[in-house]
């Protein structure tokens, strides 16, 4: 069923949060009524019974779930992977490479060649978010370590860049600028990311065109850190710049495992609403038991552990990615802040689309846009999602008969 209205919902606008129906034909949103009339035109009628219904999630760094990494690099993983987050109400994703042999980055990126922007049964893949070949190795967290890629190299990854929607770099790497220079030229979003960088150097890279810091907090250089190597005056990293440069837009982990509700409170304070996503950074491991997961290709990836809550390195101390899904980042973040939930859902919706460049076609409930959509329940679990207007099967209880 593609054509049909959906009554009696708490709609999550970009400004508001009202009571209202919409209509979906062909994919899109056609129509949204601020009353609850409707034509008795003889289409089918959904009742959400006063739930609300959110612009679905989209998530701009993501490496996994249900079992399957994208570094996998076969078309199952991924729609594995899509299909589990969209049952956390993600409906459009990044899906987001590792650190990892040329031979893996290239095996991946041949697969999403051909799904992205396709259906893949589950969230919709737009494009690919590339990590790994310019992280600073001391920042590289739980990821293999980076191996440096020739300039052939860079050059065979540039022939991807229709579908290279970002690419992460620490601006100390010294292939940094080069590759920076690159992916502009290519029409690929710069982020910087696991790095060790002064401020000056964050920058500069602002420069080149860096405009957004991955998972704020994690895997980056801050006074405390530089302070180990220097005496005075005392100086920002990369935490400070990317608090401190309206430049930057920023992400943040909200499993409730990597950040403390204050620090979810300081990077609203500073960043919110305009400049601050909610990502998953999720593995494989996402909605399945606790034990040990690969990180990275099933068959060269790093051996990581998760707790059922968060992923662990071995010893059991280390982060190394999540496992929650992006309905657990609202939930988090609108407890740490006590902002409106509509201004929480777009941190989770249409701030991300508009970093990835996508908010013309996604990231919230208006007319023309594609109907990407989540009904969530009253604890702000999904009960039912949609990709392009249809229905991803078997996602919770059926409120609605
Ligand atoms: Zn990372």
């Amino acid at each position: 069923m593609t054509d049909f209205w959906i009554t009696n919902a708490a709609l999550i606008l970009p400004q508001e949060e009202c009571k209202g129906a919409l209509r979906i034909s062909h994919g899109l949103i056609q129509e949204i009524r601020r009353d609850q009339q409707i034509p008795m035109d003889g289409s089918k009628v959904l009742n959400a019974n006063g739930c609300r219904l959110s612009p679905g999630f989209v998530d701009l760094h993501v490496h996994g779930g249900g079992g399957a990494d994208f570094m996998d690099g076969t078309s199952e993983a991924f729609q594995q992977a899509c299909l589990a987050h969209s049952r956390h109400g993600t409906t459009s994703l990044l899906a987001t490479t590792t650190a990892a042999d040329p031979e893996h980055l290239f095996r991946m990126l041949l697969v999403a060649k051909d799904l992205v922007h396709k259906n893949t049964g589950g969230a919709r893949v737009m494009g690919v978010h590339l990590y790994g070949p310019h992280f600073h190795g001391p920042a590289k967290g739980c990821h293999p370590e980076p191996k440096r890629f020739s300039p052939e190299q860079i050059q065979k990854l540039m022939a991807f860049a229709p579908i290279l929607t970002a690419a992460t770099l620490a601006p100390e790497h010294p292939d940094a600028e080069s590759f920076a220079r690159q992916c502009v030229a290519h029409g690929i979003r710069l982020h910087m990311g696991h790095s060790h960088c002064t401020f000056d150097q964050a920058e500069t890279a602002v420069g080149w065109g860096v405009r957004h810091v991955d998972h704020l907090f994690c895997a980056m250089s801050d006074r405390a850190r530089l302070r180990l190597e220097q005496t005075w005056p005392m100086r920002g990293g990369l935490l400070e710049a990317t608090l401190c440069l309206d430049a930057l837009s920023t992400e943040v982990i909200g499993d409730g495992c990597h950040l403390s509700p204050e620090l979810l409170r300081l990077a609203w304070r500073v960043k919110g609403p305009h400049r601050l996503a909610l990502v998953t950074d999720a593995m494989r491991a996402m909605d399945l038991p606790p034990g040990e997961y690969v990180f990275g290709p099933k068959e060269a990836g790093v051996k990581v552990f998760s707790n059922g809550r968060v992923g662990l390195m071995q010893d059991g101390k280390a982060l190394a990615s999540a496992i929650q899904g992006m309905d657990q980042g609202v939930r988090q973040l609108l407890a740490a802040t006590g902002e409106p939930i509509w201004r929480i859902i777009q941190t989770a919706s249409l701030i991300p689309a508009r970093i990835a460049g996508l908010d013309k076609n996604i990231g919230s409930l208006e007319v023309g846009k594609r109907a990407d959509m989540v009904l969530l329940n009253e604890d702000l679990y999904p009960i039912r999602v949609w990709v392009g207007g249809v229905e991803i099967p078997a996602i919770g209880p059926k409120l609605i008969p």
